[in-house]
């Protein structure tokens, strides 16, 4: 290899850096906050698994599972994958701890990177982040599904988000869906002609996904397609009325929309979608919904479950756009020390204030005067205390604020305290 060659990151992944990581760090604090508010405790998942508990779970027929999983031959020739997501690691966490002996149910969130080899675009990448929570155990009862969609809205409020969109639909159960989905094959047949390469071979494989088609020339036959809500068994129908009802008791506000499908098996009754702005055509910030079937499915006991995945790339993208990215966060305090003999004040000063809480910089070579303000300027300081002979020897301090040049004179003591205030 040539000695000039320029790494890269890879494609579709990124450095994240200051000031932006600090938004990172806001929103995932505002999460730590928020849900455990909502008796949420943080579970952390490995970044690799077993190939297996991700195709089970996912399905081997999604286009996540069959062609965007970064799968590889650990040494012992297991096949093991980065997690593209994380809800099949916390249901295999949940069997293998025995959570189901904990009182129910087991409310868990997690959050970190998921791996996906997509196409990267904006809002889109290889390596992204999620926010995610699992309700497990326990009953099905409307209020859980409606609590947990309380709970993202009430995170993306307390956040400012604003203008985030919550759509809403109930996909039936395994009674109800299979008729439905055979009814909407029926239709689709008969339109086949009229529709697209994808849309033809979903007829087949998974004629729920032709809803959630995004081609243009195919919206006016979607449109006449027999709807779900119209074909859901009675239970089903009752539990979805039922967290509608419950969503307005919390003050929630909802769209209904019917195309919003998930298409596995293991998917029932409520799925939901918050799409936000500012994100163009990536605009969905959060996907959820009830997986009852999930827990079986990977060798545990029948489980009732609800979750949700957050994209916090997707949602820092959009806070920037609003503009409630907070703004860079600067310097309190820079130390503009003048002559060598301040330097041991400066630095029991540097001390004093980090140890106060101030950020502080204590330029690590001495500058003359116009420059150290030119570089606390720069740094965006609040402040720059002046620290010459003379100061140190008075044990007058001078502080300047540097948005209107005023200055003041302070002892040590007394400099503590007005900062404070
Ligand atoms: P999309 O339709 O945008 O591909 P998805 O249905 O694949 O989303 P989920 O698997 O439900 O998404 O994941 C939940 C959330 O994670 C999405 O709503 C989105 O905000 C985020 N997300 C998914 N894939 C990516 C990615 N490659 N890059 C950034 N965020 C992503
Ligand atoms: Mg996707």
């Amino acid at each position: 290899m040539a000695t000039n060659t320029k790494f890269q990151a890879i494609r579709g992944t990124r450095d994240l850096l200051p000031p932006e990581t600090a938004l990172w760090n806001r929103v995932e604090q505002t999460a730590h906050a928020v849900f455990s508010t909502y008796g949420f405790g943080e579970i952390r998942v490995p970044i690799f698994e077993q190939t297996d508990l991700f195709a089970r779970s996912i399905g081997f027929d999604t286009d996540v599972v069959s062609k965007e999983m970064y799968s590889f031959a650990d040494r012992d020739e297991t096949s093991v994958s980065l997690r593209p997501e994380a809800t099949a690691s916390v249901c295999r966490a949940y069997i293998e701890h025995g959570m189901h002996a904990l009182p129910a149910p087991v409310k868990l969130y997690y959050l970190g990177p998921m791996f996906r080899r997509e196409r990267p675009q904006k809002g889109r990448y290889r390596q992204f982040y999620q926010i995610g929570a699992e309700v497990l155990g326990g009953s099905d009862a409307p209020a859980i599904d409606a609590e947990v969609i309380e709970m993202v809205m009430a995170f993306f409020a307390k956040l400012g988000l604003e203008g985030a969109k919550l759509d809403l639909n109930s996909i039936g159960c395994r009674d109800c869906r299979p008729k439905y989905v055979e009814l909407l094959r029926a239709e689709l047949s008969k339109v086949k002609e009229k529709l697209g390469p994808d849309s033809q071979r979903r007829i087949e494989t998974n004629p729920l996904r032709v809803l959630d088609s995004k081609l243009e020339s195919e919206q006016g036959i979607i449109a006449t397609l027999p709807r779900i809500a119209a074909h859901l068994c009675d239970p089903c129908a009752a539990h979805y009325t039922a967290v509608k009802h419950n969503l307005v008791l919390r003050g929630v506000a909802y769209h209904e929309n019917w195309r919003l499908v998930r298409g596995l098996d293991y998917y029932m009754r409520t799925t939901f979608e918050i799409i936000a702005p500012g994100l163009g055509s990536q605009n969905a910030v959060c996907g959820g919904g009830r997986y009852d079937g999930l827990v079986e499915l990977l060798g545990g006991h029948p489980t009732k479950g609800i979750g949700f995945a957050i994209g916090e790339d997707r949602l820092i993208l959009s806070l920037q756009e609003s503009g409630k990215a907070p703004a860079a966060h600067g310097r309190d305090v820079y130390i503009a020390w003048m002559g060598e003999k301040t330097y041991p004040t400066a630095v029991r000063a540097a001390r004093a204030l980090r140890g106060a809480g101030f950020a502080v910089e204590l330029p690590a070579v001495e500058q003359k005067f116009g420059k150290a303000l030119g570089h606390a300027d720069k740094l965006g300081a609040r402040y720059a205390l002046i620290l010459g002979e003379d100061e140190v020897a008075s044990g007058q301090w001078t502080l300047k604020t540097l948005a209107d040049g005023t200055q003041a004179k302070f002892t040590e003591a007394e400099l503590l305290q007005y900062l404070r205030r």
